[in-house]
């Protein structure tokens, strides 16, 4: 089934049980919490927390979504991107727990021929936070299964809250095995309360059901928190991964190789003569995968209005295009590759997003000058990239200081400096790099210089963190925003 028709069947699923179906918002988050869109009910949240009153009781959507925390998984799982499709249904104060249940059951396992996705049975796990009892009981009402079959997991995975005061609730995760291939066998009876990571792979979470219940006077960590009481309004909102069901439906090993997302491998094995073998521990097929990845996620960006910058989301899509180039560069393609690769994933995704087309010439300006510019930076950097390799071999570590001096004399990005040093079997002195950094900020207090916008304080990414954890990418992002 291609993505195009797991789009639609979601949506007529759920606009035949009542909902309002909400056209995708952009992935620029209108929130000053967020840089992007990274779930679903974000353009809802003013219903969620009670600040506007919903036009319905029930809506759908089908939202682009931007997860740069997840950007060191890509290649490396079989499941995570950075720009995916978040497919969701949305209660406000109308069906809870029950509801929610028995409409995402109904659509997977519904026969294809009945507009559903036929997925098999026997291989689906619901998954409940610990001790919610009731999401037990009503999981083994709606499906028949019996109790052994749900998955009690922690809080870390089966509770949602948005790391301050105000509304959360237990979720409940429904995964897929995919079998032996993609991790050991388990029992699901014993599993959890936390997902074993060797399992994460083989029992595929496809689909996130929240259930907004709880008032919380005070959030410490994920696992960590006061509920004060109910909530006045009990809400639904969930989210399935578009791209994982593909996934699961078109019979690929992992997501890059779903119809909107493969286009883009295939002409990378073109321009590079290598042949792309799916292996999550090989490093060339791991690149062939970020290059898909990231030409997607940044077109999309460009897209929604975004220009290279050395802030915020201008910095996160500075990083895509410059890892999708380098990643070419690594696989041997030393050419310009924007051009090539960027009009094929257009074509894939032009069908649901035709401002890809009509836009196609700024879209396409604005990436392929980012690549002449960071050709030019790889120029004259790469011969001192050679000399701080060459001088760290006693070490094994790349000093601060010549961190420092790559990224501030010759625009060589921490990024890049890590991924070369890991290339050579390196350590970089991150640390001493954090306060050089540090200290040239000050300097540039001091000196009182103006101050350009940003988007936001740090208090945007310390949200990010709180829901996502920190990944050194991001924590050198915030390096970079606070330096302005
Ligand atoms: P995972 O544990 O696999 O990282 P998650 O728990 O972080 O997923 P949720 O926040 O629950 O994901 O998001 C709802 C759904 O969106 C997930 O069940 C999954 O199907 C999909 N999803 C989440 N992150 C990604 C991603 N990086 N790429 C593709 N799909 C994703
Ligand atoms: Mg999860
Ligand atoms: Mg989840
Ligand atoms: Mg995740």
């Amino acid at each position: 089934m291609d993505t195009a028709e797991i789009r639609r069947r979601f949506l007529a699923h759920f606009e035949a049980a009542g909902h309002a179906v909400v056209p995708s918002a952009s992935t620029l988050a209108d929130d000053p919490n967020l840089l992007f869109v990274n779930a679903g009910m974000v353009p809802f949240k003013p219903y969620f927390l009670g600040q506007e009153t919903p036009p319905f009781d029930r809506a759908t959507s089908v939202q682009k979504c931007i997860r740069t925390p997840d950007i060191e998984d890509v290649g490396k799982t079989t499941r995570h991107a950075t720009f995916f499709e978040m497919c969701g249904n949305f209660s406000f104060g109308d069906y809870f727990k029950e509801g929610a249940i028995q409409l995402a059951w109904d659509l997977i396992t519904k026969p294809v021929a009945d507009g559903g996705y036929a997925l098999d049975k026997d291989r689906l796990y619901p998954s409940v936070l610990v001790g919610d009892d009731e999401a037990i009981a009503l999981w083994m009402k709606v499906t028949g299964l019996p109790r052994e079959r749900i998955v009690q997991l922690g809080p870390k995975e089966n509770y949602w809250s948005m790391g301050v005061p105000g509304p959360g609730g237990p979720c409940s995760e429904i995964l897929f095995d995919r079998g032996p291939d993609f991790g050991p066998d388990f029992d699901a009876a014993t599993l959890g309360p936390d997902m074993p990571v060797e399992l994460e792979d083989r029992l595929l979470e496809i689909w996130n059901l929240v259930f907004m219940q709880d008032d919380l006077s005070a959030v410490r960590s994920k696992s960590d928190f006061d509920i004060a009481g109910s909530l006045p309004k009990k809400n639904i909102d969930t989210g399935m991964g578009l791209d994982r069901v593909a996934l699961l439906l078109q019979g690929k090993k992992n997501m890059y190789e779903i119809d909107i997302v493969h286009p883009v491998i295939a002409r990378a094995e073109q321009l590079t003569g290598k042949t792309y073998g799916a292996d999550r521990t090989n490093a060339d097929d791991i690149r062939f995968s970020v290059v898909a990845d990231h030409v997607r996620s940044a077109m999309m960006l460009i897209g929604d209005g975004v220009t290279p910058g050395n802030d915020g989301r201008g910095y996160v899509l500075r990083r895509l295009l410059r890892r999708a180039v380098r990643s070419m560069r690594l696989l041997g393609c030393e050419d310009r590759v924007l051009p090539e690769l960027m009009p094929v994933s257009r074509d894939a995704m032009s069908p649901t997003y035709p401002n890809l087309v009509t836009d196609w010439e700024r879209i396409a300006q604005v990436a392929f000058a980012e690549e002449d510019a960071f050709r030019k930076t790889l120029q004259t950097g790469e011969q001192v990239a050679l000399r701080v390799v060459e001088s760290a071999q006693v070490t094994k570590m790349v000093t601060a200081q010549d961190a420092f001096t790559m990224h501030d004399t010759y625009g060589y990005p921490i990024d890049l400096t890590l991924e070369m040093a890991a290339e050579h079997g390196l350590q970089v002195d991150q640390q001493g790099f954090i306060d050089l950094m540090a200290e040239q900020r000050d300097r540039a207090k001091a000196d009182a210089r103006s101050k350009k916008g940003t988007h936001g304080d740090t208090a945007v990414y310390r949200g990010i963190f709180d829901t996502h954890g920190p990944t050194e990418w991001l924590a050198y992002e915030t390096l970079e925003t606070e330096s302005r």
